[in-house]
């Protein structure tokens, strides 16, 4: 097999791989004309199918294709003989055989999980199963066995359906973010707001280290002048102002640095 005609194979291989799920071994059904095409053309299936595919592959009939055969036996008895080396596949006919093509349509229509190829020379099924375009055809052609081109109609499911899955609509926008902050709380949200204001101030800002130590020093060097200066009532509620203070700045510092202060206040008062 030349290369070209190899990677072509391979290409289009991927792409129902890719797009359809298919994988190997690859399910290919073989109906009467397929078999009496390759009879013509001196082909041996079984042989030259898995090279062509460059993979391992299941060449199945069904009993609708055996049974339709078998009745064309007089024309088509070479034929009948090839059909019958093959596995017979499922098909849900097999109380009551219908016609090869419309057995082989309904699999491939109503199977598209089974992931199915269709050997065929059969023109007006072959017609039918392109308007499926989730399903490849092979056929032969000048003695050779030939994979058709995936229609353009399957590329455009194929299309479709990765859009679909990648977009995102403002029903579920709004949900992803309702779950968002009903998971981690108001708190992440305010996290992500001091996070964006600490990320603007970048190294210009104070340094909250040396503030606190300032405001801690200031405190310890003066413990006596509050107290002197005002009543004890005026004294507690400025403590418990400056508490607030605190607070409210220790929602916004990181916690390895809300312990070094500790430890730094732990200190000072224990010097005094
Ligand atoms: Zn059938």
């Amino acid at each position: 097999m030349k290369i070209t005609r190899y990677k072509r194979v391979q290409r289009y291989l991927s792409f129902y791989r890719n797009n359809f799920h298919f994988h190997p071994p690859y399910q290919i059904l073989l109906d009467g004309t397929f078999c009496q095409a390759a009879l013509k053309n001196k082909v041996n299936i079984a042989e030259q199918m898995p090279k062509y595919i460059g993979d391992q592959v299941k060449l199945l009939t069904t009993v609708c294709v055996v049974n339709e055969t078998e009745k064309l036996s007089k024309a088509l008895y070479g034929a009948m003989l090839i059909v019958k080396q093959f596995p017979v596949h499922k098909c849900g006919h097999e109380k009551n055989p219908i016609g090869a093509s419309e057995c082989l349509h309904s699999l491939v229509k109503r199977n598209s999980s089974d992931h199915y190829f269709l050997a065929t020379q059969d023109a007006d099924l072959t017609e039918r199963v392109r308007r499926l375009a989730h399903v490849p055809l092979i056929y032969i052609k000048m003695n050779t066995i030939v994979m058709e081109k995936p229609q353009d109609l399957a590329k455009d499911m194929a299309e479709q359906s990765q859009e679909a899955a990648l977009t995102v609509d403002d029903h579920q926008l709004q949900t992803l973010k309702s779950l968002k902050r009903r998971v981690l709380g108001e708190d992440a949200e305010e996290e992500e707001a001091d996070k964006k204001k600490k990320k603007r101030k970048g190294p210009k800002g104070p340094n909250p280290l040396s503030c606190k130590k300032k405001g801690a020093a200031s405190k310890a060097a003066h413990p006596s002048s509050s107290s002197s200066s005002s009543s004890s009532a005026a004294a507690g509620a400025s403590n418990s102002k400056e508490s607030r203070k605190k607070r409210k700045r220790a929602n916004r510092i990181p916690n390895h640095i809300k312990r070094m202060f500790n430890k730094i206040e732990s200190e000072l008062t224990a010097k005094e």
